[in-house]
């Protein structure tokens, strides 16, 4: 039976990704930072019915002993580098624990792969936003980055340790540079759930009006069940390598809301604000990404529309709330 770690398994994309690798037969490792709130932070293993299949061990990807410690302990063979202060916004208030944790933490985590485990596959869990201010109308492997960030850049650095250490060490390290990716396990604060999050609240009477910021960038938004797919098929390839995820396909903030609120019948136009409190002091304009490597080389393409991906959320979010009203 392989063994898999996964940072950040407490995540939307670790909570998937354990799920995916259970089904296959994987002894799944999560490593999980140690917090006062133990109990709610495993709400998305909770809620895919996985927790008390996956083992989770203390650590912290700040803490180099600790993740050399668990890598010796648990002899991976797949390492999947998932954790991170992964929200955009919040990397401008903490610019300097984003590149702690995001940047460094993912360096820290290479040492322990190298150090106690060197024969282990590493995923690093990269992102388009590193493509940032857009070099090409349509993002690929080859664009040049351009991080508009303090997240951005702690991704750019973690991206080409990752890069230096498949190629100064000879580690099976593998880069997946993916478009934003959504569920229900989303985090509350990222646009696509804060919107249908808003949807259920208002169609049920809860709220009247949705506070947002910039409606016109756009972004190429996948599901994130078809993206933790990607990640393992680039583990499975006997060369590591670099692959763009993406849909192929850029929506803008407005058009989402537009999707989302007709879920429940309902007039974006009559329900959304847009406040100057919430732009963002750099913003990415456009995200569109080219996914053809990983179609070539992976067989891998994006299943999930964004509509149907946006009507599975709303639905989630309706439960949650009406689960929460008074009976
Ligand atoms: P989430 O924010 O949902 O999950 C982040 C995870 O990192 C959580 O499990 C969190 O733990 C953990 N974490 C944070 N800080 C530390 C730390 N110091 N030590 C150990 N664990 C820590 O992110 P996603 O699942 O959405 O994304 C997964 C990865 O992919 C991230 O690295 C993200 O930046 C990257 N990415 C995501 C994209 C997307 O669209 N979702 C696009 C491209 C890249 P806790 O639960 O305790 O907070
Ligand atoms: P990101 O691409 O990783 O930054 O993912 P987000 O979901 O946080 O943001 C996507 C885009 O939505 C960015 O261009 C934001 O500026 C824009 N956006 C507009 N309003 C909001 C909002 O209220 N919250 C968030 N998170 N993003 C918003």
């Amino acid at each position: 039976m392989p063994t898999a770690l996964i940072t950040g398994i407490t995540g939307q994309d670790g909570a998937y990704l354990a799920g995916l690798l259970l089904d296959k037969g994987y002894r799944v490792v999560g490593l999980m930072r140690r917090s006062a709130s133990a109990d709610v932070i495993g709400e998305r293993l909770r809620w895919l019915g996985i927790i008390d299949r996956v083992e989770l061990r203390d650590g912290n990807l700040t803490d180099l002993s600790s993740l050399i410690r668990i890598v010796a302990d648990v002899a991976p063979d797949e390492v999947y580098n998932l954790a991170a202060q992964s929200f955009v916004a919040a990397s401008w208030q903490q610019p300097l624990l984003t590149g702690t944790v995001t940047g460094i933490g993912a360096a820290n985590m290479l040492e322990a792969v190298r150090i106690a485990r060197p024969q282990a596959r590493f995923y690093q869990a990269s992102s388009s936003e590193m493509y940032g201010l857009i070099q090409e109308k349509v993002q690929n492997e080859r664009t040049p980055f351009y991080p508009r960030s303090p997240y951005a850049v702690a991704k750019l650095y973690a991206h080409w340790m990752t890069v230096n250490y498949r190629e100064s060490f000879g580690l099976h390290a593998s880069s997946g540079i993916l478009f934003n990716h959504e569920s229900p396990l989303r985090g509350i604060e990222f646009v696509t759930r804060k919107v249908t999050d808003g949807v259920a609240r208002i169609s049920l009477g809860l709220a009247k009006e949705l506070s947002l910021g910039n409606l016109d960038a756009t972004r190429d938004w996948g599901h994130a069940r078809d993206y933790v797919r990607g990640m393992w098929l680039m583990l499975q390839q006997e060369t590591p390598d670099d692959y763009v995820l993406a849909t192929g396909r850029t929506t803008s903030i407005r058009e989402l809301c537009r999707i989302a609120f007709s879920c429940a019948g309902l007039n974006y136009l009559d329900h959304v604000v847009s406040s100057a409190s919430l732009m963002r002091p750099a913003e990415v304009d456009v995200l569109l990404g080219d996914a053809s490597k990983a179609r070539d080389r992976l067989g891998w393409v994006a299943e999930t529309s964004l509509e149907t991906m946006i009507a599975e959320m709303v639905e989630a979010d309706l439960a949650r709330h009406r689960a929460r009203l008074p009976r």
